[in-house]
């Protein structure tokens, strides 16, 4: 028997191998945020490490000659989409970018500056923080997640994310893998972490059922109750039905879960389904 061998040209063959060789091109960019996920990237133990691996080609905080211009394999994007500027930058940078990670609660929920979407109109929001005078802070605009405007190919939730989170996103690109998103909630993490349960025991309003786990429950292991940073838990997961029973059982409404929810989920297009789904019209 005789094997078919595909003959590679010799130009093609230094193609490849500089194609394998090469270090993948990273940037890290902020749109409207506190900039509290690029620190958080920037001061991540093993950055040093990473860094040897991947060719940094932007990264705002830490060098002036970055570029939202320039093409990268994959953008970290943090921030929400406040101003007509960072509509602009957004764009340009998925233009410029293979992969786009949306990186924190801000470019993936919107943050706390989308807070009241869906209660007030823009405008009036706008005279109520600024009065009605005429300045116009960099053509703003509603705060929203950038999901709104382009395709998200991964989703690194948090504020800030984890660290380990981020090694593991960026240790996946690095071995031509993908990162898998987390479908389970917080409280999972917080049984292994050995908490009581703030929720059951001490009757605090603790989201961590309904909200996306990462976190280790880092607050919960502090004893404060999960505020929902890392936004709402995708659909279709164990929990709900116990878990309403327990808000409905400690005087928690749905007006109140929902209240709370929307401070980092207002934009989630599924939050009045999975309320629906917990409370399944118990309310109070
Ligand atoms: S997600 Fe949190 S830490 Fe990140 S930029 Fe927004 S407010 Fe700051
Ligand atoms: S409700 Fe809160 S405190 Fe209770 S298990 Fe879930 S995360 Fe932990
Ligand atoms: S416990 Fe809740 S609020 Fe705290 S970090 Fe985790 S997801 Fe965010």
């Amino acid at each position: 028997m005789t094997m078919k061998t595909t003959i590679i040209p010799e130009d093609q063959k230094i193609e490849i191998k500089e194609e394998i060789k090469r270090k993948p091109t990273i940037g890290v960019y902020a749109l409207t945020s506190c900039y509290g996920c690029q620190l958080k990237i920037a001061t991540v133990s093993k950055i040093i490490e990473i860094a040897d691996s991947v060719d940094i080609e932007s990264f705002y905080m830490l060098s002036s000659a970055s570029s939202m211009h320039k093409k990268v394999d994959i953008a970290f994007v943090e921030g929400s989409v406040s101003t007509k500027k960072d509509l602009e930058e957004l764009l340009e940078i998925r233009k410029n970018s293979k992969t786009l990670v949306g990186v924190g609660a801000c470019a993936l929920q919107g943050g706390v500056q989308s807070w009241n979407h869906g209660d007030k109109n823009y405008k009036d929001l706008f005279e109520n923080v600024y009065g009605k005078s005429k300045i116009e802070i960099s053509e703003a605009i509603e705060a929203k997640p950038i999901e709104e405007y382009v395709k998200v190919d991964f989703r690194l939730p948090g504020c800030p994310p984890e660290e380990e989170e981020i090694i593991y996103f960026i240790s996946t690109f690095l071995f031509g893998s993908w990162p898998e998103e987390k479908d389970y909630p917080v409280c999972q993490e917080c049984r292994f972490a050995g908490n009581i349960c703030l929720l059951i025991e001490k009757n605090e309003p603790c989201l961590g059922s309904i909200t996306t786990a990462g976190c280790n429950a880092r607050c919960i292991s502090y004893n404060v109750p999960c505020i929902g940073c890392r936004g709402p838990v995708p659909n279709d997961v164990a929990w709900f039905d116990s878990l309403a029973k327990v808000f409905v059982e400690k005087g928690f409404t749905e007006e109140y879960i929902r209240e709370r929810m929307k401070i980092f989920g207002s934009h989630h297009p599924k939050l009045e389904e999975l309320l629906t789904k917990v409370f399944g019209g118990e309310k109070k």
